[in-house]
């Protein structure tokens, strides 16, 4: 199709789209939705994982902005706005928190625009940008963000979307090559693996998730958004170097559950156990 035809892809499903859907969100068209239902019968977990993913992104940003007072946060694939937004997590704990948020989607950017209002001592920005150009980021990024201080870099869900492993390797050094020291990684990525010994509950086995998340790759390659799956190591690559914030590289869910906010979205208690996810 020319994309004259369809200037905002609606008829193609779309990563950003499919995630709404999953966290239940009404920015999704037929399309994401059609997409969407084949990855959700190869693993239905993938709806409680998008919403620890999106509760682990919260936790994050309050542990940079409350404890280790950071006011200045990069934010690449933000996704269509779900509340609270990274902007509005970081302001509750440093009102003059500056956001500046990347993303390739044109409908991300639309309605991104309409929640550029930040408090009035912070900032929020927008940039189109694929990940993929991490120094076109980082130049649009300095018209916000002061990098003689440190930021708070959030690549959440975003990583499993660059196949290439060397190449999503070298993006990361990229990004945090001219940051100040003090600045933080935040990252969240899709696995086959799953933690069973550390979660046990006896619903399912290792293989299980790692035959369901190969089945939601499949879905995604077949929708033009093919994705990779990182064993716990290869996650743990994308830190080399930096000094870990414990407890480190764990499922989303197990990563300091006791910064957890009273506004995240509800788990749906008694579906689905929280440590199935599938998501480092
Ligand atoms: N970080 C958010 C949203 C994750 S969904 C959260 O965790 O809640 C993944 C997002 O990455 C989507 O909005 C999608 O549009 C964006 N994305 C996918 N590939 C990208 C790329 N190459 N460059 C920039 N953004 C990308």
């Amino acid at each position: 199709m020319e994309s004259g035809e369809d200037p905002l892809g609606q008829q193609r499903p779309h990563s950003a789209r499919m995630y709404d859907f999953y966290l239940g969100g009404r920015t999704n068209y037929p399309s994401d939705r059609r997409a969407a239902a084949k990855a959700l019968t190869a693993y239905p977990n993938a709806m409680i994982a998008s919403r620890l993913n999106r509760a682990f992104m919260h936790r994050a940003t309050r542990y940079a902005a409350e404890t280790a007072g950071i006011r200045q946060f990069l934010d690449i694939g933000t996704g269509i706005p779900t509340q609270p937004n990274l902007h509005q997590v970081a302001q509750m704990y440093r009102p003059d928190a500056r956001v500046v948020y990347v993303d390739n989607d044109p409908i991300v950017l639309n309605f991104a625009r309409a929640l550029l209002t930040g408090t009035a001592q912070g900032r929020t920005d927008y940039i189109e940008a694929d990940v993929r150009e991490p120094e076109t980021i980082l130049e649009r990024a300095r018209r916000t963000l002061d990098f003689s201080e440190p930021v708070a870099v959030s690549l959440v869900a975003l990583l499993h979307f660059v196949v290439d492993a060397e190449e999503s390797y070298g993006i990361v050094r990229s990004l945090l090559g001219p940051l100040a020291p003090g600045s933080l990684l935040a990252l969240s990525h899709i696995t086959g693996e799953h933690d069973a010994g550390e979660h046990d509950d006896g619903a399912e086995g290792e293989g299980v998730v790692e035959e369901g998340m190969a089945a939601v790759a499949r879905v995604y390659e077949k929708a033009g958004m093919p994705l990779r799956l990182a064993s716990r190591d290869e996650v743990g690559r994308f830190f080399e170097g930096l000094e870990p914030v414990e407890p480190f590289l764990v499922p989303s869910c197990d990563w300091r559950p006791d910064l957890a906010l009273d506004t995240d979205l509800p788990t749906l208690p008694g579906m689905i156990s929280p440590a199935e996810t599938g998501v480092w």
